[in-house]
């Protein structure tokens, strides 16, 4: 029986801004297939493990790909864990993402700005109505009869068909009827251009039609055998020196489902009580969902080179949910399961390492590329922060990496260093001063600052949220403490001369006067009134007790709500 769906409502408008905006990038359609494909073969071999009878005597894992001039149309085809019918229709019908409406809020109409964020979305399955006007999906799960096969057919119109099937072989085949405009598409030449291209790095054999040979009389000859034209072998486990940067950058956009190119990756290798390869990739663009907490994680798990799971909290710290990559380790058994992950010592321990290669690929990054350092802080700064309060083990090495905007710089650009501010300090300077306030403006205009910015020091404008946290955490940099400038009694230390106290005493004794009266007059709203020469320019400010929560901490709190 076959009956006819609705597209979730999300997938009609996903599928409309894909086909516009996507066009010209529109040979990704064929990575994101042979991507599901690999997916697919990945989840099989996982699966297997603990129910070898799910291969049904068929272990070797493979993706096709084929074309057919005639029927016009492309198909991709796999042996790997196959669909339900409960599956196609959760999978192909509708959006299960964390942050899909958040997602479609974001989007502007500008085609442009909008081919990024869909990039960051991840394209996926429908990016096939690019270049079809239908696709036909013909899938059964392994394990299941062949009669349990279903096929689901679309014109990416709104709806879709499902009616049973029967499938012998196991796994998913998908077939794109292509649109007449793109029939340059349908030649194994072209087709085998664009595989080698976006999907050499896929670890199972992608096979397609042999390039046609020729006998000496110009006949062709062989040209039906398929055979594999990619190198069959996870990317990670080969050596650096054989991988391209091209190569490289695809592997990325495979597992982060990113479309653009990456800013930087680590491939590493580490032998001893641990052993591991991993390779970790710093996206240039933000995801969609980089502020929800409960979004994916981004690297993935194998154990032996087999895919194990992602979305592992543990493999790396919540500062650094925006990396991208693989850990593959022998260390851990395969048939680990979610729940031993979560208490593996083992794990922490590789986590730790990884982290370490992480950071040390920042700070290279920091040092030689300062352009792609600026593009990396603006991006993911203000979520890397969060590590000064999360990895006590590496709090020194994440604040050198920290970069802030300060009374120094003529605009929010947070481009100062510790390293450079501590180096521009002033003779008998011993303390990294700084403000936190909500927004720039108000940190650079505040009345605090006055005394500083007469004395040319430099102070640090900390206007992220996050930014309480830092300095709740961070006490000292190298030695420097770090002193807010807008609590406790004015402290400018060894800054201060003999001028400067006796002109305080002399404020002092002038205003003790007014400062009674002001006091009679406030009560107990207030804990104290002192004359200052905080202030140069303004005739009062408020200040909190030093070990008192910043006002821009109080605000923060209640805002919300506590
Ligand atoms: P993603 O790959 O990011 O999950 P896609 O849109 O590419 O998103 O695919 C949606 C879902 O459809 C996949 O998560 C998977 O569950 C299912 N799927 C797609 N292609 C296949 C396939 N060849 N075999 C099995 N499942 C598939
Ligand atoms: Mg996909």
């Amino acid at each position: 029986m076959k009956e006819t769906l609705s597209f979730q409502t999300e997938v009609k408008q996903l599928l409309q801004l894909m086909i516009h905006s996507l066009y010209s990038n529109k040979e990704i359609f064929l990575r994101e297939l042979i991507s599901n494909a690999a997916d697919a073969t990945d989840k099989l071999r996982f699966e297997s493990l603990n129910q070898a009878a799910l291969l049904e005597n068929d272990g070797d894992l493979k993706i096709t790909v084929t074309c057919d001039v005639e029927a016009k149309t492309i198909t991709v085809s796999d042996n790997g864990i196959g669909m339900s019918r409960e599956e196609v229709i959760e999978n192909l019908g509708t959006i299960a993402k964390s942050g899909t409406k958040a997602f479609f809020e974001q989007l502007s109409g500008d085609a442009k700005k909008d081919a990024n964020l869909i990039g960051q979305f991840g394209v996926g399955f429908y990016s096939a109505f690019i270049v079809a006007d239908e696709v036909t999906v013909e899938t059964r799960r392994a394990g299941a009869a062949a009669h349990e096969a279903v096929r689901w057919v679309s014109r990416g119109d709104g709806e879709f068909s499902i009616e049973a099937i029967e499938k012998t072989e196991r796994g998913t085949s998908i077939t794109l009827h292509v649109k007449e405009a793109e029939a340059e598409l349908l030649s194994d030449w072209t087709l085998r251009r664009i595989v080698t291209t976006y999907s050499d790095h896929i670890s199972v054999p992608i096979l397609m039609k042999q390039a046609p040979q020729y006998d000496d009389e110009g006949n062709i000859i062989h040209a039906e055998e398929l055979e594999a034209v990619n190198q069959a072998q996870a990317l990670w486990t080969r050596s650096k020196n054989d991988i391209s940067d091209e190569q490289y950058q695809e592997f990325y956009k495979h597992i982060s489902h990113d479309f653009q190119d990456a800013l930087a990756w680590s491939h590493f290798r580490v032998e001893g009580k641990h052993e591991y390869t991993g390779l970790m990739y710093v996206p240039k663009a933000a995801p969609y969902d980089l502020y929800e907490r409960e979004a994916k994680g981004g690297v993935k798990l194998y154990v032996k080179r087999v895919f194990i799971m992602d979305d592992v909290q543990k493999l790396m710290p919540m500062y650094l949910r925006f990396i991208k990559g693989v850990i593959d380790t022998s260390d851990l058994p395969l048939n680990v399961s979610r729940e031993i992950l979560q208490q593996s010592r083992d794990l922490d321990q590789i986590r730790a390492g990884a982290v370490k290669k992480i950071l040390a690929m920042l700070e290279d990054l920091a040092k030689n590329r300062a352009e792609d350092y600026t593009t990396f802080w603006n991006t993911f700064g203000s979520v890397f922060k969060e590590g000064i309060g999360e990895d006590a083990a590496n709090k020194n090495k994440l604040a050198g990496l920290c970069r802030f905007a300060s009374t120094a710089g003529g605009d929010a650009t947070q481009n100062v260093s510790l390293a450079d501010y501590i180096e521009r300090m002033k003779e008998g300077q011993d303390k990294i001063y700084y403000i936190t306030a909500e927004t720039y403006a108000a940190a650079k205009n505040s009345p605090h600052l006055e005394i500083y910015l007469k004395k040319g020091i430099e102070v640090l404008l900390l206007t992220d949220r996050v930014d309480e946290w830092v300095v709740g955490s961070l006490f000292e940099f190298e030695g420097k403490k770090l002193a807010s400038v807008s609590k406790g009694e004015l402290d400018l230390g060894d800054l201060a001369n003999e001028a400067d106290k006796a002109e305080q005493e002399k404020a002092q004794e002038a205003a003790k006067d007014v400062v009674a009266t002001i006091k009679t007059h406030l009560g107990d709203k207030v804990a104290d009134v002192r004359a200052t020469t905080r202030l140069t320019e303004s005739p009062a400010c408020l200040v909190v007790g030093e070990f008192d929560m910043s006002q821009n901490l109080q605000r923060m709190l209640a805002q919300a709500g506590a």
